[in-house]
């Protein structure tokens, strides 16, 4: 089974081809820039000789349209396409970063499908608007191959009523949705099954510490297989200290901006998405150029990296309590996979604890198959590298699969 994986956002959208059987990539890409005259191509087919072919150009992409045409062309170009048309693909997985109540798994896309995602905009205005788009034009582009949905929130609609709510009015709730959510489930439930698999354990017989940390960053307690806590809330807003988003805060300072000046609901929000978090406190949000503004003496960039590893530590805390006993912390995304600093700050001083970090393999956890606590640490230690296109592609192959 060959499955199209497409994840998008609002001027940006990956795919990648799978070949399910062996779980091959067969080709990937990137269109940047969308609605640019200056849009730019990423896009690599990973031939069947084992050779890798790459292409990298800017066109105009005028729209998602124009970008979702143009990932077809280079998947069936002639000599350099991984497939000779689009009726080689039998299904397509799309990315959908809130699914609101209604959805608690993939799902077919039909009409009333549409529907019910048209309905969760709201709680997700920067990001469901574009993921609703690209599926009405792959529909229209491949009329005839199924299209599934796999949502951000799903994997967490096991959170206990007491995780899952605000302390807010409760008509709230119940007349507008309003309650936490959470995100980056689709990477979340990744990596926690693989972290079951090296402990050797069922997942449903395994109890985790998640951490997502990457330009966006959440962490997520798993208790025997389901997410019980999540540091992300309605939106991708709450939680840890981002790349430019600050997580937690008072939302008394909030009301204290707006009053003191004259800030508008729309001012408010870009400074929450995206001049917050590492960006706002030390000018920078991309942890390499913090850590070594920190290590060359910048104060803010100090204080900003301080200031990641405390809300992170404070979260791992909280949910090792929360869980009662723990078995595994697995760190994964951009950060987490490849900031032995980050994670080494995170663990200290918690071996009585029972995380105990090895120094040597936190440096290499390639060479140790991403085990990084030392021999006979009570609670293991893994760096896992995310893999959320070939998640979605499972759980595409999955619903696809059971309609025969
Ligand atoms: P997202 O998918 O949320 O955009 P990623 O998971 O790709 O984020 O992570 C991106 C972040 O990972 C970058 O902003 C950068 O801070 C961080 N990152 C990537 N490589 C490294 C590295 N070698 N050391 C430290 N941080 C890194």
């Amino acid at each position: 089974m060959r499955i199209l994986v497409v994840n998008c956002g609002s001027s940006s959208l990956k795919y990648q081809l799978l070949d399910m059987d062996g779980e091959r990539i067969m080709a990937r890409g990137l269109m940047e820039r969308i609605g640019e005259s200056n849009g730019r191509v990423f896009h690599r087919t990973h031939m069947a000789s084992g050779r890798i072919h790459e292409v990298k150009f800017e066109t105009p992409l005028t729209d998602h349209r124009a970008a979702l045409r143009q990932a077809v062309r280079q998947l069936t170009a002639s000599d350099t396409g991984a497939i000779a048309g689009p009726e080689e693909i039998d299904a397509v997985g799309h990315r959908v970063v809130h699914g609101g109540e209604a959805f608690r798994e993939p799902t077919l896309v039909d009409a009333a499908v549409l529907d019910a995602i048209e309905k969760t905009i709201p709680l997700a205005p920067l990001h469901n608007p574009a993921n609703l788009m690209v599926i009405n034009i792959a529909r229209e582009l491949f009329p005839q191959i199924p299209q599934v949905v796999v949502f951000d929130t799903a994997f967490h609609h096991t959170l206990p009523p007491h995780a899952r709510h605000y302390a807010l009015p409760w008509s709230y709730y119940e007349e507008l949705g309003v309650r936490r959510y959470g995100f980056h489930g689709v990477s979340h439930q990744y990596v926690s099954r693989e972290a079951a698999r090296r402990l050797g354990r069922s997942p449903e017989d395994a109890n985790l510490i998640t951490a997502h940390l990457g330009n966006g960053a959440s962490i997520c307690a798993i208790k025997e297989g389901a997410s019980v806590n999540t540091s992300m809330g309605m939106t991708p807003l709450q939680g840890l200290v981002m790349g430019t988003r600050g997580g937690d805060i008072d939302p008394g300072v909030m009301l204290y901006l707006a009053r003191c000046l004259d800030m508008s609901v729309d001012e408010l929000e870009d400074v929450l998405q995206n001049e917050s978090g590492l960006k706002g406190l030390c000018g920078m949000n991309d942890m390499r150029d913090i850590q070594k503004a920190a290590e060359s003496g910048d104060a803010s960039a100090r204080l900003a990296l301080d200031m990641f590893v405390h809300r992170c530590r404070h979260y791992i805390g909280a949910y090792a309590f929360e869980l009662g006993r723990l078995d595994a912390l697995i760190f994964t995304a951009g950060i987490g996979e490849n900031d032995a600093v980050i994670r080494a700050a995170c663990c200290e001083g918690l071996a009585s604890f029972g995380l105990n970090l090895d120094p040597l393999k936190n440096r290499t956890p390639e060479d140790h198959q991403g085990e990084i606590s030392s021999t006979g640490s009570p609670i293991k230690i893994y760096v896992i590298p995310t893999n959320e296109g070939l998640e979605i592609a499972r759980q595409t192959a999955k619903v696809v699969g059971s309609i025969g």
